[in-house]
């Protein structure tokens, strides 16, 4: 069954009745750029083909009610009295996203705009993002009903004012801390193309990743996925405790971000920062400066550069910024040994997933010997899978 007729049926089973239509966002690899998009830096993510698919259909009433597969059944909510904090649970997502469009409309000065004046919804969720696998599956569903509503509100926002919503929806809806990288990528992003983003105003490019849209494409390369299947309990504290020091290290330097410090003014700041903080900040600066190269590789089409960044992105991430973990670094050091060009982890860290860019043709044997690595370390079986890059949000039928 494909996830369109799954999302059908399964609105149907919770419903009672068929959808109106279907709309759909993807999950994301971030191919490098970590940890700096709250330091009003550069990334470069891209969307794959994995994703999450809202069934919808407006209420005559100003009722909600939300469904997912595989999530507990999440009850039912009038759409006027919305308020962060208000859910619990999976439901926040949806509900933060009717929530966050109300918001923003009132923002941007437009009529009516309060969600108590629109038509409530029946929403279902089918996906086949991996949920918590640094995958950004939370954005692939805020983002699939962000599409959905905008359509079905009439509210004509453009892409940028949806990525502002669910960026809005997970941060103060749902209490997760996170910046514009994921949802940018489930919105803005191009097939076959990564999406080069500035997290200070929101401008964007993409850049061909030059790989063909599937595993054997032209340029005989691949992104392998390996899932560690690890998430570690610290990771919202671990996360806020990164960008604490983030902040504390631009305030010392009298910067507004790090985004505006080079790595020369940061050494000769050193002084001024605990050598820790100094660590992190050095992970961001450089990291800011990786993405530039990676894109100026890939418009050279110089895979080999782009695969030496993501090394050493991931060696910063894991001595300096210290977010890896062992399965992690298992996962790259085996990928890189097995004739990956370049591999690291992706996502905000203390466990997911890990990328590898590689020739398409080493890929299952590289499937092979990291499943046998973690088995001999003692680690849990990895999930791996190559990604190929793919379009953003849509309305699918
Ligand atoms: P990631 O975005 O990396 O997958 P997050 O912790 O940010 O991890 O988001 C995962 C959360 O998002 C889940 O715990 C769940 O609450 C919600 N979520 C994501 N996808 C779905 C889905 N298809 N159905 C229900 N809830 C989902
Ligand atoms: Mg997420």
């Amino acid at each position: 069954m494909t996830l369109l007729s799954a999302a059908r049926d399964g609105f149907a089973a919770a419903f009672g009745y068929p959808p109106a239509a279907l709309w759909s966002a993807p999950g994301r690899v971030n191919l490098i750029g970590e940890h700096t998009d709250y330091n009003e830096g550069f990334v470069l993510p891209f969307a794959i083909g994995q994703r999450t698919v809202a069934a919808l259909a407006p209420r005559a009433d100003g009722l909600v009610r939300v469904s997912s597969a595989g999530a507990a059944p999440a009850g039912e909510f009038p759409l006027g009295g919305l308020a962060p904090g208000g859910a619990a649970g999976w439901a926040a997502y949806p509900l933060g996203v009717a929530w966050a469009l109300g918001q923003v409309a009132r923002r941007t000065g437009q009529a009516g705009a309060e969600p108590a004046g629109r038509p409530g919804f029946d929403v279902h969720f089918a996906s086949d993002v991996p949920v918590g696998a640094g995958l950004s599956s939370s954005a692939a569903l805020e983002c699939a009903l962000a599409v959905a509503l905008n359509e079905v509100w009439r509210l004509g926002f453009d892409r940028a004012r949806l990525v502002e919503a669910a960026h809005l929806a997970e941060n103060d809806f749902v209490g997760a801390p996170t910046g514009i990288l994921d949802q940018s990528a489930a919105l803005l992003s191009r097939e076959g193309a990564a999406l080069f983003l500035d997290c200070r105003d929101g401008s964007w490019s993409h850049a061909d990743l030059g790989l063909g849209t599937d595993r054997f494409g032209p340029g005989g390369l691949a992104v392998l996925v390996v899932d560690t299947r690890v998430k570690h309990e610290h990771v919202s504290g671990g996360y806020a405790a990164r960008r604490a020091a983030c902040e504390r290290a631009a305030a010392a330097l009298g910067v507004r971000a790090l985004r505006d410090v080079t790595a020369g003014q940061l050494l000769a700041a050193r002084d001024r920062l605990t050598e820790e903080d100094y660590r992190r900040a050095r992970h961001v600066v450089t990291e800011d400066q990786r993405v530039l190269e990676v894109v100026a590789a890939l418009r050279a089409g110089d895979h080999a550069a782009v695969g030496g960044l993501m090394s050493a992105s991931h060696r910063s991430m894991r001595d300096d910024f210290e977010i890896s973990t062992p399965e992690l670094d298992l996962a790259v050091e085996v990928a890189v040994g097995g004739g990956a060009l370049g591999a690291r982890m992706t996502g905000g860290g203390f466990g997911g997933s890990a990328i590898a860019l590689a020739p398409a043709a080493l890929i299952p044997g590289l499937e092979r010997t990291v499943a046998a690595a973690f088995r001999e370390r003692g680690f849990g079986a990895p999930g791996t899978f190559t990604v190929r890059p793919s379009a953003g949000a849509r309305r699918d039928e």
